[in-house]
């Protein structure tokens, strides 16, 4: 049997899971536009916008920052990488999915991990994070700021100087924070930060924001083994984009038009203004509350470490979760997401992220949910749930 190749055309989708968020048309657009050398002077020149960019996103003045090739874990596994070697004890903070996945890669890389663990929907807990780096002189620490899989945000301030305190470098995941709440590479003093291009962003997959300081980029220098990782050795990748001495040399070739689109989605970010597109996360994220408790539907987290960008609701007993999805994709083309780990079958997942933090995802869920909720029996007024978010 033969499958002939044919011009794909994807569904149009309301993306409200836990990214890839809707991206605007101006950053498709972006995209769109003719491919040029990756060591053309005008890309060189795109480059050094998108570096500064970057740098104004994070709050890295300092920091050298890039945006890696490939999606968010990339970047993840660039940090663990170049910043551990075999022997190396790191502190790993483990409250969700991306925390374990930090674990894993720095037990790939050699390194001796002493993992804290925390409740899934709990934040890292300072005190246990201290008992640890007392016990064994951890060369890194590293945790998650926004824990996309519970919907916890942890408080990067205190733990940064934690790490301070113990001689540790951080390694800090903004992979669904940036942009959508406070990122502040300085004023924490964070050594190796990282984000997403397709959560609030807003820009298609396929890069990763990276921004290291100095002295973490001196250590990455100093470091006696090889990185077990040749595409993300930050030696490397430093040469390629301009970084190290001698000009940029060869080392990969960058996704082009990838470039552009997040370029666009910074373009717009900026734009708008970092605290009018906090304001914007936090208001869409109250209406979405009021809208869910009028439905009778509650948060996984307690109030005060939700993140605006990514709501965790717990599945009322009695409703098939998957059917619910699959509801919401079938009748209104919308994605939510689907709880991960233990939290499999216990809640969804609703993305406020970037373009998709708007009124307008905020009605379409709430009507979609409302409407998928009544079809198994459930007595709830979706009428009720769009005039509590509209007050
Ligand atoms: C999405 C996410 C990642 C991984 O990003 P990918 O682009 O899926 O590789 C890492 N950390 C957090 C907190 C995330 O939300």
């Amino acid at each position: 049997m033969s499958h002939p190749l044919k011009t794909f055309h994807p569904p149009v989708r309301v993306l409200m899971g836990p990214g890839p968020s809707d991206v605007s048309a101006r950053v498709l657009l972006a995209q769109a536009r003719p491919t040029i050398g990756h060591l053309d002077p005008a890309f060189q020149d795109l480059m050094e916008e998108v570096k500064g960019g970057l740098a104004r996103l994070f709050h890295a003045p300092e920091h050298a920052c890039v945006p890696l090739p490939g999606p968010g874990t990339c970047a993840m596994e660039a940090g663990i990488m170049n910043m551990l070697e075999p022997g190396d004890v790191a502190v790993v903070a483990v409250n969700g999915v991306f925390g374990g996945r930090m674990a894993d890669m720095a037990e790939r890389a050699g390194a001796e991990v002493v993992r804290v663990e925390q409740a899934w929907g709990q934040p890292v807990d300072p005190e246990k994070v201290e008992a640890a780096l007392w016990a064994r002189g951890a060369k890194v620490l590293a945790f998650v700021h926004a824990e996309t899989s519970t919907g916890v945000m942890s408080d990067p301030g205190p733990l940064c100087a934690l790490a301070r305190e113990h001689g540790a470098m951080t390694i800090v995941d903004c992979v669904t924070s940036l942009g959508g709440i406070p990122v502040n590479a300085a004023e924490w003093r964070a050594d190796v930060i990282y984000a997403g291009t397709q959560k609030c962003l807003s820009a298609p997959p396929g890069l990763a924001p990276f921004a290291i300081s100095p002295r973490a980029l001196e250590a990455v220098l100093a470091r006696k083994t090889k990185p077990r990782t040749w595409l993300y050795d930050l030696r490397l990748l430093m040469s390629y984009w301009g970084e190290g001495k001698g000009g940029r040399a060869y080392h990969h070739t960058a996704p082009v038009n990838a470039v552009y689109g997040l370029h666009e989605a910074m373009v717009a970010y900026f734009e708008e203004g970092e605290a009018a597109a906090f304001a914007r996360h936090q208001k869409t994220h109250e209406q979405l509350a009021s809208g869910l408790a009028a439905l009778g539907l509650d948060f996984h987290v307690a109030r005060e470490h939700r993140l605006p960008q990514l709501n965790t609701v717990i599945v009322p007993e009695g409703i098939d979760e998957a059917k619910v999805r699959g509801h919401l994709l079938e009748h209104f083309s919308l994605e939510i997401g689907a709880g991960l780990g233990p939290l499999k079958g216990k809640v969804w997942r609703i993305g406020l992220m970037g373009g998709s933090a708007s009124e307008r995802h905020v009605m379409i869920c709430l009507a979609a949910l409302g409407d998928a909720l009544a079809s198994q029996g459930s007595n709830v007024s979706v009428r009720d749930a769009l005039k509590a978010a509209s007050r």
